[in-house]
């Protein structure tokens, strides 16, 4: 086989490198073999194939293996990042195999043949990048590895874009809610756990130890115990110690940056579980992007950070009063204050995403650029400074801020000389060191110029001395500096005295070396290589230094943003006339002139105006039951409130002129009849399962909006579940509530309930055409009016004609029997209007709908004949 590989002038199947890609290959089964050639990652068997489609670059083959052409296909070095960005997105991992020493260093170490010695030097995952170009500057990356313990599931999360690192610990029941709330990237699981969520990463068992785990925190970060950051469970440990083995392994043994981990505890945050995130769009639409969700209409931060920390915000609403009242001071202080929150928000633009350049630098890939955004955006950061602590009023948050923005003088200063203004990100070139700041490096640089300098003049010399004025001293990377002349002016200079040595012929040009042009030569290069190595050095000493202050750093850059998040939620208060919620101390929610903020912004776009509505909920009147006509603003009502519940607890204000509520523990939403076959259930029974968990969990704190519940089953089956589900929330649960049906039987239970009032949205018809007012009014509505917004759907008016003969059939019969709700019994009745009255005979139907007088003969002709086959058929 070897033979034949050589015959083809190819690599013969058992090649060395073959086997060096071979046991590569086996070290990241998992992963997509990127495997160093020169300029080129190249990918080889599977991987190639898999690659070559989500690429959509060419597959071709390379030698062969087993008889077969091995399939292959490769990626320009330079290029890569994109490249991997889009696999990444895809969903694969794939692990970078680099040469670790040059073709020169291998031919020293093993003769002229020697193979060039790789290793992978990185894994590259969704979970664990650092830069820019593969990650959103808007939205957190979060790595989540889980673990069971105790009858408990630990969750450690880190973000090791910009070092942030929490530890969580939750019942069973609670996981999928706190993975929702993160948005993971990527989740690593023991191979053992029994229901991993779906696309987890199933990762040694035995890295998932919680005492090794406990000892790996405090060395690393040089506490005697964890206690100092917060309490830690033992299930909460052990994912910690499956986190730190995959980032192990990730980075090939460098840990990326992490801050003291942080415990979060659930009960610090309002609950709220994927299905209510997912049903109100909170941090991403229904269709997965950004855009529509209730993010998107408040995001008006003006920095990557501040964007991170809105959405974090959001996704975790606050319990604690307190905590909530310093954030919307801070708020205030910015809505009061316009020509402050734009100088701000000014500033804050200018700053580079200082907590990302951190990352980076930390896990080994930092550029001089990125030394470059510490130097600026701390340097931001100090002049933000010395303007807020002049400020008079300086509400708690905003001293607090303050305070840690100061205080990186000397790494500014130090950065400030050691770098030129624009550092490059590629440090291979040099030139990112300042003149001045090391002598000796200047001396080299200096060095190199004379050299340079003279290697000019040499052109001079040597075009009076051969009386060639075309003659020139060039450089490139195979000859280095060497003289150039046309073919036909070669002669002279080929003479063995010439003082020229001849180097190379091309078409057109002979190129020659010198003795003066060697020596000078060698001069530049010399010191050019020992400038690139000083310039090095200092690189990494600066990023050594900047890094003995990252957890300072990471705290300016925590304060940039919380800056950015009030002043921008400030901003978006004063473009909408938003008002500050104020909290009471019992389960009210008293909204004046509410509004949806998605809602209003497409509605404001299409030119309409938004209808404004109250809702008043307490103790007394704690259930809302919402009736109306399909279209009327039902489900806008409903979310609009939860979605101000939401953001009242996020530390915003909210749409509305006013807000009183009483703090919200747990929030759900429940749209019935929403399609969910990605989850692989029906309909109904996702909508059963989930009411079933709003009933377990729901407490006279919490808040919940039912949307049409029972709509997903039989009229009978659906108003029967709808009637028990509004009783047990109203005696059981006594949560607030908003519960929207199209049940209007469900109305006779304000008679028996006291805690239920009940509302309608408004509608009219007006000439036979139905108009919505989107206006919400008490009392149930006075008919249902689904015939007309079938009408104005465009449903054809036969078939509307005889919805209409099937409507007053069933509703004469309704009178008699006392309704469905009364005895639920009147199920023959839609056999007797079936019965009764046959559907119409098409023929008929399309007899009717002609309007003979708008009929010209020829048209009158055509119906005849089409009216004819329509009967043969
Ligand atoms: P269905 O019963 O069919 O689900 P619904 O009563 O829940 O309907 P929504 O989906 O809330 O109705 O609203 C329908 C449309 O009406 C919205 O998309 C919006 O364009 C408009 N709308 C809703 N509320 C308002 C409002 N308060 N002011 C102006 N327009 C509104």
């Amino acid at each position: 086989m070897a033979a034949s590989g050589k015959e083809k002038g190819t690599v013969p199947a058992v090649t060395p490198m073959m086997a060096q890609y071979h046991a590569l290959k086996a070290e990241s089964a998992d992963c997509l073999l990127f495997y160093r050639m020169g300029d080129f990652f190249e990918l080889f068997f599977d991987d190639a194939k898999v690659a070559a489609a989500c690429l959509d670059i060419a597959l071709t083959a390379r030698g062969e293996h087993g008889g077969d052409a091995v399939p292959m296909c490769g990626v320009p070095v330079h290029a890569a990042e994109n490249y991997l960005a889009r696999l990444i997105k895809a969903g694969h991992r794939v692990a970078i195999a680099e040469q670790v020493e040059s073709p020169a260093e291998a031919k020293r170490r093993g003769g002229s043949k020697a193979l060039v010695r790789r290793a992978i030097v990185r894994v590259v995952t969704a979970g664990t990048l650092t830069e820019e170009a593969l990650l959103d500057a808007r939205a957190a990356n979060w790595l989540v590895a889980i673990a069971e313990a105790g009858g408990a599931v630990g969750l450690a999360a880190a973000d090791i874009s910009t070092g942030r690192f929490e530890i969580a610990c939750v019942a069973a029941s609670g996981r999928d809610a706190e993975l929702a709330r993160l948005g993971a990237a990527e989740i690593v699981v023991p191979e053992t756990l029994a229901a991993a969520p779906a696309g987890a990463i199933p990762f040694d068992p035995r890295a998932f130890d919680s005492l090794a785990a406990e000892a790996r925190l405090k060395a690393l970060f040089g506490v005697a115990t964890l206690d100092g950051f917060g309490r830690f469970e033992r299930a909460g440990l052990a994912a910690a110690g499956g986190l730190l083995a995959y980032l192990d392994r990730a980075g090939q043994g460098t840990l990326p940056l992490l801050q003291p981990p942080a415990a979060r505890v659930a009960a610090d945050h309002m609950l709220i579980d994927a299905a209510t995130r997912e049903s109100l769009e909170l941090t991403a639409a229904a269709g997965g992007g950004r855009r529509g969700s209730l993010l998107d209409a408040v995001d008006r931060t003006v920095t990557g950070a501040g964007a991170r920390m809105l959405a974090a915000d959001i996704a975790a609403p606050l319990m604690d009063r307190a905590a909530i009242e310093r954030r919307l001071d801070l708020v205030r202080r910015f809505a009061d204050d316009a020509a402050l929150r734009e100088a701000v928000r000014a500033a804050l633009r200018a700053a580079p995403d200082i907590g990302r350049a951190l990352g980076r630098l930390a896990a080994g890939r930092g550029s001089p650029r990125d030394l470059g955004q510490l130097r600026d955006g701390l340097d931001e950061a100090r002049a933000l400074h010395a303007r807020l602590v002049r400020l008079e009023d300086r509400p708690p948050l905003l001293e607090e801020a303050a305070a840690r923005l100061a205080g990186h003088g000397a790494l500014t200063d130090l950065l400030g000389r050691a770098l030129v203004p624009v550092p490059p990100v590629d440090a291979a070139q040099g030139g990112y060191i300042a003149e001045g700041f090391d002598p000796a490096l200047d001396d080299l640089r200096a060095t190199g110029g004379e050299g340079r300098r003279a290697i000019a003049a040499l052109e001079a010399r040597y075009r009076t001395a051969t009386g060639i004025a075309g003659l020139k001293i060039r450089h490139n990377g195979v000859l280095g500096y060497h003289v150039e002349v046309q073919a036909r002016h070669a002669e002279p200079l080929m003479a063995a005295d010439s003082g020229f040595t001849h180097r190379q012929t091309l078409a057109g040009v002979v190129r020659f070396n010198a003795p003066d042009l060697h020596e000078q030569a060698l001069r530049v290069g010399q010191a050019g290589a020992h400038a690139l190595a000083a310039e090095a050095a200092h690189l990494e000493e600066l990023t050594a230094t900047a890094l003995r202050g990252a957890t300072a750093i990471a705290a300016t850059a925590d304060a940039l943003a919380r800056l950015d998040v009030a002043a921008g939620l400030a901003e978006r208060a004063a473009e909408g006339g938003w008002a500050r919620p104020a909290f009471a101390t019992h389960p009210c929610f008293d909204v004046t002139g509410g509004r949806h903020p998605v809602v209003e912004s497409a509605i404001a776009a299409g030119g309409g105006r938004f209808v404004a509505n109250d809702c008043r909920l307490s103790e007394e009147s704690r259930l809302w039951l919402v009736t109306g006509p399909n279209m009327g603003g039902k489900s806008t009502f409903l979310r609009q409130n939860a979605l101000i519940a939401v953001l009242a607890q996020a530390g915003s204000y909210v749409p509305a002129t006013a807000a009183t509520l009483g703090l919200v523990d747990r929030l759900f939403s429940r749209v019935g009849a929403s399609d969910n076959l990605a989850r692989g259930r029906s309909t109904f029974m996702v909508e059963m399962v989930e009411t079933a968990a709003i009933l377990a969990q729901a407490t006279p704190a919490s808040f919940v909006i039912l949307d049409e519940v029972g709509r997903g089953t039989s009229t009978y089956d659906g108003l029967a579940i709808a009637w028990a589900v509004v009783e047990a929330v109203h005696d059981r649960n006594r949560c607030r509530c908003l519960f929207a049906t199209h049940y209007h039987e469900l109305t006779r239970l304000a008679e028996r309930l006291d805690g239920l009032s009940l509302h309608h949205v408004r509608a009219r018809e007006w000439k036979g055409d139905l108009v919505l007012l989107h206006e919400l009014a008490r009392g149930p509505a006075d008919r249902s009016y689904g015939l007309a917004v079938a009408k104005l759907a465009g449903l054809p008016p036969p078939v509307v004609a005889r919805a209409k003969a099937v409507l007053a059939k069933l509703e004469k019969g309704r009178a008699a029997t006392g309704g469905l709700a009364a005895g639920l019994d009147d199920l023959p009745l839609f056999a007797a209007a079936a019965a009764a009255d046959p559907p119409p005979d098409p023929l008929r139907a399309a007899l009717a709908a002609i309007d003979v007088d708008a009929l010209s003969p020829r048209d009158a002709l055509d119906r005849l004949y089409a009216l004819k086959r329509a009967a043969a058929e």
